[in-house]
């Protein structure tokens, strides 16, 4: 009698939480072909699947090679109680320490985006006061030491009324990078106003929302005809030559064929250092969302890039080490009107697969640790030129000149999971977290999904449960040991 295998490559377990109930539960991941998918099982819920790749070599890559120690921060925030993602945090379980940390200064917005995990919007008028976003900058600089990115954030953090003495107090702080994330109506709008950000150069960055150059779309996504306000607002910050991250919300068939388009588009400024691609994810307000319809994973947006970009190759979008399995980074360098693809010479193939004359890192602890140093997300445009400056002296195919930020072009792809791909392996290694007042950092997709505003409640039930399962055990552990 010959046996049945299953379709599919059993690849490993993890823990996810179940879309409906958001319990903790098992979780298998199984590669079929190209696909790897998270299969779940809820007691309550039964099974979900959901495509977390659709390149299974990049996927294994990622997991396989593309790892390091954990970076630990300087102290933990709270305890091991109900186990994780309901101790954050960060708690002791947790396997990265802060690489960019999220000041929420205000949940006040000029816009009412479909799209904003912060549900923000003109109706709320609620501001962090002063003494709060200091304490909250504290809470990073006791976990950090010297925070490497700190980005205000929001709401529209622009509109805070004490904007500008916020910018003083992080800047008071050792703090050593410091971006403003906005939507850039005030950037448009006020010429004066972005004089005034200047004068807070070096380190400081614009981390500015741009979806789309077309109408149609930034309708859909953010409920404004913005093209020409982000025109003007690009216009002003290269005036004053203010660093700027073009960021991309990508959705499955609204503006993922205009990916190329737009780091072609960031290519033109030279005050811009890069694009982020964020994947849809289903936190907060989101409009319209249908996950068959509209997620990518990260492997899908990588092929994006490759195909569209005129710039990129797969070879140059490579895993971040500090959490492979949600962001990827390419650099290329801008010089002499010319934007040359880097990573490739420091891809998988150049670094682990080549002749030994040649760099194979993994041999060569030093030559791992910069590559390692690079491709982490704590870079500001000045530490990434003076990173890639040491690292070309070490490839002889190219050449190193000297290198200032304007020479940097970065693609990060950021995915941020939600209930149905939360993978928490990943979680744990989440390095992108939110500061709150009370001294808290908590990971960013643990926040949306367990701990903004009345989320906090439906968490609270989860961790009673817990207790109590917990106080049960120990009963009967108690009884059985008499
Ligand atoms: S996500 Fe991190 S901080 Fe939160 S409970 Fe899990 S391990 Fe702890
Ligand atoms: S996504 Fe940003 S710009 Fe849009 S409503 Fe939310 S905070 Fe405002």
């Amino acid at each position: 009698m010959s046996r049945k295998n299953r379709p599919w490559l059993f690849y490993d377990t993890t823990a996810s939480v179940c879309t409906t109930c958001l319990r903790q539960v098992e979780a298998k991941i199984v590669i079929k072909g190209d696909e790897v998918f998270l299969d779940k099982w809820c007691p309550a819920h039964g099974i979900e699947r959901v495509l977390i790749a659709d390149d299974a070599d990049y996927y294994r890559l990622c997991r396989e090679v593309y790892v390091k120690a954990p970076e630990m921060p300087e102290r933990f925030n709270t305890a091991m109680q109900h186990g994780c993602p309901y101790d954050c945090g960060l708690c002791p379980d947790h396997m990265q320490h802060s690489c960019l940390s999220v000041v929420e200064i205000t949940e006040h917005c000029n816009l009412r985006c479909p799209v904003c995990y912060a549900e923000s919007g003109p109706e709320r008028q609620q501001h962090r006061s002063l003494a709060e976003v200091e304490a909250m900058l504290d809470a990073v600089v006791a976990n950090e030491g010297e925070p490497d990115v700190v980005q205000l954030s929001g709401g529209e953090p622009t509109l805070h009324p004490d904007f500008f003495a916020i910018l003083g107090a992080a800047k008071a702080r050792p703090i050593r990078h410091l971006m403003v994330n906005t939507n850039g109506l005030r950037l448009a709008r006020e010429p004066d106003f972005v004089a005034r950000l200047a004068s807070y150069k070096p380190g400081i960055e614009i981390y500015l929302q741009f979806d789309s150059l077309r109408d149609e779309v930034l309708q859909y996504m953010r409920g404004a005809d913005l093209a020409a306000i982000h025109e003007r607002a690009l216009a002003n910050l290269e005036a004053h030559g203010i660093s700027t991250t073009l960021v991309m919300t990508v959705k499955r068939g609204i503006n993922d064929e205009e990916i190329g388009a737009v780091i072609q588009h960031g290519l033109k400024y030279r005050c811009v250092r890069g694009v982020t691609l964020q994947p849809v994810s289903d936190a907060g307000r989101n409009v319209g969302f249908e996950p068959a319809r509209h997620r990518l994973t990260v492997s899908e947006v990588r092929r994006r890039v490759a195909e569209q970009s005129g710039l990129f190759t797969l070879d140059d979008i490579v895993p971040v080490p500090c959490n492979p399995d949600t962001l990827a980074m390419g650099y290329a360098l801008k010089l002499g009107g010319e934007a040359l693809p880097l990573t490739r010479h420091l891809g998988p193939e150049a670094l682990l697969a080549g002749p030994r004359n040649t760099i194979v890192f993994e041999r060569d602890p030093a030559m791992k640790d910069a590559v390692f140093k690079l491709f982490s997300t704590n870079h500001s445009p000045e530490s990434q030129a003076n990173c890639l400056s040491a690292l070309l002296c070490c490839l002889p195919a190219i050449s190193a000149p000297e290198l200032a930020y304007e020479n940097v072009f970065r693609v990060l792809i950021v995915q941020f999971m939600d209930a149905a791909n939360l993978d928490l392996r990943a979680l744990k290694k989440s390095c992108i977290h939110f500061a709150q007042p009370d001294g808290r950092l908590i990971p960013f997709e643990a926040f949306n999904l367990f701990y903004r505003g009345e989320r906090m409640a439906k968490t609270q039930e989860i961790q009673a449960e817990i207790a109590e399962g917990a106080a049960r055990r120990r009963k009967v552990i108690a009884v059985v040991a008499e």
